[in-house]
């Protein structure tokens, strides 16, 4: 165990796993004076809002591609003033298709106005749509699918179903298949005010994080795998990392949904009902990236490649064609030095939605391949964005769901947790062995940067609770 601090017996609450969802619970219960451990199994903090460096200067984000406005407030609110200025927004949002090719700023006005006027849709349908997506919560009805939302609004217009769609189904791999409720809230997020960034890189923000959680008294244990949540009367009483048990009155699992009641926990603690239903849980799909590193002194260019560029070669928007090995739809983020300043670089990131067994299921020499081709077929893509790509790139490598699932173990790599009957069961946990929390990706809501801190921010306040009772 790799830690700053001489770790306590016991704890009020032990936090596994840093991702954004744990860091914020974290950081919230040791704001209000509890005392928190923090164990990381990775050398990292930051979960699946990381980066990674490479020879040569390079330094790749691995999501940071685009938030809701509303992490501004969260982050004010949670963590601090100097985090939330670090926010700002990106105004070049791009899509090229066989159906269109635009711009926008990616919120209701612009996208108002390119329905009106590019799609030729009527003022009163656009807006009966946006008010509809935005009355949408959580405990509305879940049998209306996104597919029958769009149908009611625009019959026989899949290009508008595209424009709609593609950019919610790669930030949090939400489907048409999907309840209407899950789009309609990510959605609304989004066009309130567009799409955000933060300045400075993950690494900014994750190190202005730690300070955070250090200035507030919280034990970071790194390198900590826990491996065992430990139940003793029924309830949670602490967690073991490498053979070493340490006591608390709570545990919030940061961890995948399913692992943690599956392994962590473990089914002779749970009621045969409850371990069907958490059985049933759905996980959300992963994903492949490529990242680009170009070499000093080349560029791309801003008014071609924006900032984010949502591009596909399939004639209709499909949801088996999205996750499909045959790669037809890309997502480009373009990194300029301002993204982080005092760099110099220009470097981008392909991203893809991926079904984990098209990887997992290969040899060591098929995945070699099949890797070495996904940074190929990448390249030849991108090269109708930046002509000459070839000879402008320093370095190319590729992650897959089995680069996800190795270092945040989730389950299949999953890279927004389950899909939404996941929020149910989490938030069923503590009724089923009080003390016991979750907080991370789950359903489509709860996942995202934002989606992630606002359900820490919602299981911190659950927590306080319990432990007030306690008192
Ligand atoms: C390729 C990709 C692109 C994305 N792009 C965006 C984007 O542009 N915008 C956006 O908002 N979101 C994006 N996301 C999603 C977003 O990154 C995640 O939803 C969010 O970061 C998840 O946070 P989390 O709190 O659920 O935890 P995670 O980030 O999943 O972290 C969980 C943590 O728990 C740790 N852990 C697990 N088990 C244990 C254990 N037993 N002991 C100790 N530690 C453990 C893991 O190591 C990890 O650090 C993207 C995701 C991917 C994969």
């Amino acid at each position: 165990m790799t830690t700053e601090s001489v770790l306590r017996d016991n704890y009020d609450v032990i936090v596994i796993g840093s991702g954004l969802a744990g860091l914020t619970t974290a950081n919230i219960m040791a704001r209000s004076g509890k005392s928190v451990l923090l164990a990381e199994q990775h050398f990292q903090l930051g979960g699946l809002a990381t980066c990674f460096r490479r020879k040569g200067g390079h330094i790749f984000d691995v999501s940071l591609h685009g938030f809701p406005v509303g992490m501004i407030k969260s982050c004010r609110r949670y963590w601090s003033k100097e985090i939330a200025d670090h926010i700002h927004q990106l105004k070049r949002i791009g899509f090229d298709n066989p159906q269109f090719r635009l711009t926008t700023t990616f919120n209701r006005d612009d996208f108002t106005q390119l329905l009106i006027d590019k799609f030729q849709i009527p003022a009163e349908t656009v807006d009966a749509f946006f008010d509809k997506a935005r009355s949408m919560s959580h405990l509305d009805d879940q049998n209306m699918t996104t597919k029958e939302l769009f149908e009611q609004f625009f019959p026989n217009r899949p290009d508008v179903v595209r424009l709609l769609m593609e950019p919610i189904t790669y930030a949090n791999g939400s489907t048409l298949e999907d309840p209407a409720l899950t789009y309609g809230i990510v959605f609304s997020n989004f066009m309130s005010k567009g799409v955000y960034t933060f300045e400075g890189g993950t690494d900014l923000l994750i190190s202005l994080m730690e300070e955070e959680l250090k200035k507030n008294g919280v034990d970071i244990a790194m390198r900590s795998k826990v491996d065992r949540i430990e139940i003793e009367n029924k309830r949670v009483s602490g967690v073991t990392i490498n053979g070493q048990t340490i006591g608390a009155k709570a545990v919030v699992s940061n961890a995948n949904l399913k692992g943690t009641i599956l392994n962590l926990v473990g089914r002779e603690h749970f009621s045969p009902d409850f371990f069907e239903k958490c059985d049933a849980v759905r996980l959300n799909n992963s994903s492949t990236q490529v990242y680009m590193g170009l070499k000093p002194g080349e560029s791309f260019d801003p008014d071609v490649c924006g900032d984010l560029l949502f591009t596909s070669t399939a004639p209709e928007f499909r949801t088996d064609m999205l996750l499909s090995r045959d790669i037809t739809s890309r997502t480009y983020s373009f990194y300029y030095p301002e993204t982080r300043p005092g760099h110099d670089r220009y470097y981008m990131v392909a991203s893809t939605n991926a079904n984990y067994d098209d990887w997992a299921s290969l040899t060591k020499e098929e995945y070699a391949e099949s890797k070495a081709a996904l940074i190929e077929e990448t390249l030849d893509a991108a090269e109708k964005y930046v002509p000459g790509i070839r000879e402008k790139l320093d370095m190319a490598e590729a992650a897959t769901p089995v680069t996800f699932e190795r270092y945040t173990g989730h389950i299949a790599g999953s890279s927004f947790g389950t899909k939404f009957e996941g929020l149910e069961v989490s938030r069923e946990l503590p009724n089923r062995i009080p003390g016991l929390y979750h907080a991370g990706s789950v359903g489509i809501i709860m996942s995202g940067w934002l989606g992630a801190v606002n359900y820490g921010v919602i299981v911190s306040n659950d927590v306080d609770a319990y432990l007030f009772d306690q008192e």
